[in-house]
């Protein structure tokens, strides 16, 4: 104790600064919750001190003196009893004055709000943490104090050292003992703790959750031996760093010699696997599958799939891509989706998310690539340019597919993965016009014949005779779109429609188009067709010459601003009409989608409507009604109001919304009146607007018009 106060009076003063608010609650959380999976804490260090070794080798490669201040790159772990520490140090960048500020304190990370909240709403438990970019505190699982000594070769060797509680100290180190280049932090356990000075506890764990680490982690371990003098001498002088002597009696031979039992102290390694990737497939378990996806992703869960290759020839590299098994939380929130994969030249880590190696709707693929073509040296710049990366990302891309189609076997891990990942998949197709098909023959939906989702293969299969085309209908809901008037003659047919129900499906189709030569049709869109017989043909032929008198009265009352046209339809069966938008304008779906856009973006000056035609059913008996009006008196007035309501009902039922809806509902109330046989005088509202027929000038010469 004397000793060690006399040396901190020799240090410069120690700087007071205090946490930033989220991590000082982020800490107080790790320091608070009861939690007993502790031990995460050694994975999560291991691997900030290798992504330190990272970083060194990685500018190591273009400026050798950068090693110069200690060679080697490793990491060691130190259990200490006596001082009651454990020590990982590693000989990686290290931290100047600033970083230690920086990092370890004064600015929290994105990830620090969104894992506390996770973890209070129970979707993510501690051992998640290093997902979360703060794996550093989860120190505090097991220690009251942690002190970080730090060499970075472009500053002096700093402290950094907190006992949690809002403040930590930074001070510069004039004492030693010195290093050359990394950082050390020491963890002060607490009493329960003690279990992680087992040299067994640190092997198992290492082995656990770091064996795939890329630099040897040393353990200092602690063995007693028993020597005869005469070995003594030369081990004590070779690699023991403590020795405690005790004469050992030996009972049998006491007069010949005399053994002592000694303690070693000496370095371990603990990973000395081979890098997995350069093992052949055939001998590697799913456990170590898991276990170096794990290590690569931090994932605490296991991949869904995983696709091991090398590729050989002109260009040879070897790679592991794996499937997670869920989306990440915050998959398509960010612009740029920065990728997965790490990239590797002749087993050196080159760097993270290596940008054009793989399409960005795959950026939900977690891997690693590791060539022998590109040169280590490599700048992001020079990369994207590079041929040899171009041959690699479409490998790459190709077998991800191949991947997907093999998931695609087992339905369990299917539904899983299609959950997760349809989106991606379906922003592949509008995106990578080259793997269109391919990813098309991924794609599933639920549809009006199957109750399982359906592949598009599988639609053909059941397609009818005469049938040409692949029905779809798009909307808000499932619900929505199986009760759309657009179904009606289609379902009575038999006829099988794709009923797609996320906002990405439309964009997907419009670049789709076909499938196996057959041409995909919106049944929401004009042009459709339900004939197939020439008796059938003949019959629409005919209705719809009975019924052009009524269309164009029904265009002229309702007006050029509301619809395009006036058709008769054969896509209905009970419903009187409905709504259909022209081939290659907006759906109501699109303009839903569009709209909602806009409001978001304040922007409702770029939002345009869609071109509207109504379909009026020729065979509904109020359609055959209105028609008779028609034949007897054009200017019929009650024609007027019906077809005012039957256009806004057929746009509520064909998916659009309704602009003004208090007419609609004054037209509503009007025929309820008339339904309890209240004449209008009666029940007269001060504040219902004028409507379409009532006997005002301006709407009779609206009538005019039609005669
Ligand atoms: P993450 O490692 O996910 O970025 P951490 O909270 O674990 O988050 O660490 C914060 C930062 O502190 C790191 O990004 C790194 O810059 C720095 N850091 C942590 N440990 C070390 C280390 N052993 N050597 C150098 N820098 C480190």
């Amino acid at each position: 104790n004397n000793k060690s106060d006399s040396m901190a009076d020799q240090q410069p003063e120690r700087e007071e600064y205090a946490f930033q608010a989220e991590i000082n609650q982020l800490m107080s959380l790790i320091v608070n919750t009861f939690y007993s999976n502790k031990e995460i804490f050694l994975r999560e260090l291991i691997s900030n001190a290798s992504d330190a070794l990272d970083k060194i080798r990685y500018e190591s490669l273009t400026n050798p003196q950068a090693l110069e201040g200690e060679p080697e790159l490793k990491i060691e772990l130190i259990p200490d009893k006596a001082s009651n520490t454990l020590t990982i140090r590693d000989t990686g960048i290290g931290m100047t004055k600033g970083d230690l500020v920086k990092n370890l304190g004064t600015i929290a990370r994105s990830g620090t709000k969104n894992f506390m909240q996770a973890v209070t709403d129970n979707t993510a438990d501690l051992s998640m943490i290093g997902q979360f970019g703060v794996g550093f505190y989860s120190a505090y699982l097991v220690a009251d104090k942690v002190t970080v000594i730090t060499k970075h070769n472009d500053d002096e060797q700093y402290i950094w050292e907190s006992e949690a509680g809002g403040h930590f100290t930074i001070q510069r180190d004039a004492v030693g003992p010195f290093m050359g280049r990394g950082t050390k932090v020491i963890l002060h356990l607490k009493d329960d703790y003690t279990d992680y000075f087992e040299d067994r506890t640190i092997k198992d764990l290492v082995k656990k959750h770091s064996q795939f680490i890329q630099y040897p982690i040393d353990l200092l371990t602690t063995k007693e031996e028993e020597v005869s003098d005469k070995d003594e001498k030369m081990d004590v002088e070779d690699k023991t760093d403590e020795v405690k002597v005790e004469e050992v009696e030996d009972d049998e031979d006491k007069k010949e010699k005399k053994k002592k039992k000694v303690t070693k102290r000496e370095f371990e390694t603990l990973n000395k696997t081979k890098p997995l990737w350069l093992r052949n497939p055939a001998d590697i378990t799913k456990e170590e599958y898991a276990a170096f996806y794990k290590s690569l992703t931090n994932d605490w869960e296991e991949h869904l799939a995983v696709k091991h290759f090398s590729v050989e020839g002109q260009l040879e590299f070897r790679a592991v891509l794996f499937v997670p098994r869920r989306a990440p939380f915050d998959m398509f929130e960010t612009k740029k989706k920065p990728n997965n994969i790490k990239l590797y030249v002749r087993r050196v880590f080159i760097m993270d998310n290596c940008e054009d190696i793989i399409p960005e709707w795959l950026s939900f693929i977690k891997g690693m690539v590791d060539s022998e073509d590109l040169p280590l040296n490599i700048s992001r710049e020079t990369l994207q340019q590079n041929k040899v990366l171009k041959v690699i990302k479409k490998n790459i891309t190709k077998k991800s597919l191949d991947l997907f189609a093999e998931i695609s076997e087992n339905k369990e891990d299917y539904d899983k993965f299609y959950e997760s990942f349809s989106k991606n998949l379906k922003y592949g197709i509008h995106d990578d016009s080259g793997h269109r098909e391919k990813i098309a023959d991924l794609l599933r939906y639920y549809s009006t014949n199957s109750k399982e989702m359906t592949s598009l293969k599988d639609y053909i299969t059941r397609m009818k005779e005469g049938q040409e085309v692949i029905y779809y209908i798009c909307g808000e809901s499932k619900k929505q779109v199986e009760n759309s008037p657009f179904l009606e003659a289609l379902k009575k047919k038999g006829l099988e429609v794709l009923l797609m129900t996320e906002p990405i499906d439309e964009y997907c189709m419009q670049q789709l188009k076909e499938f196996e030569g057959k041409k995909f049709q919106n049944i929401s869109k004009e042009g459709l067709n339900t004939a197939s017989t020439e008796d059938e043909k003949k019959a629409a032929e005919d209705l719809k010459k009975a019924n052009e008198e009524l269309c164009n009265v029904v265009k002229d009352i309702l007006g050029k601003d509301n619809v395009e046209k006036v058709e008769t339809s054969t896509r209905l069966a009970n419903s009187p009409c409905c709504i259909v938008t022209g081939e290659h304008g907006w759906t109501a779906n699109m303009e839903r989608i569009m709209k909602a856009q806009a409001l978001r973006s304040n922007s409702m000056g770029s939002y345009m409507v869609s071109k509207k035609t109504l379909e009026l059913n020729p065979t509904h008996p109020i359609v055959v009604e209105l028609r008779n009006k028609v034949a007897k008196d054009k200017g019929d007035k009650t024609v007027k109001d019906l077809v005012w309501l039957l256009f806004e009902t057929a746009l509520m039922t064909s998916g659009f919304s309704l602009d003004d809806p208090t007419s609609f509902s004054s037209r509503i109330h009007r025929m309820i009146q008339l339904g309890l046989g209240l004449g209008a005088e009666e029940v007269k509202l001060d504040d219902m607007p004028s409507l379409e027929g009532d006997d005002e000038p301006e709407a009779d010469n609206d009538m005019d018009k039609v005669d």
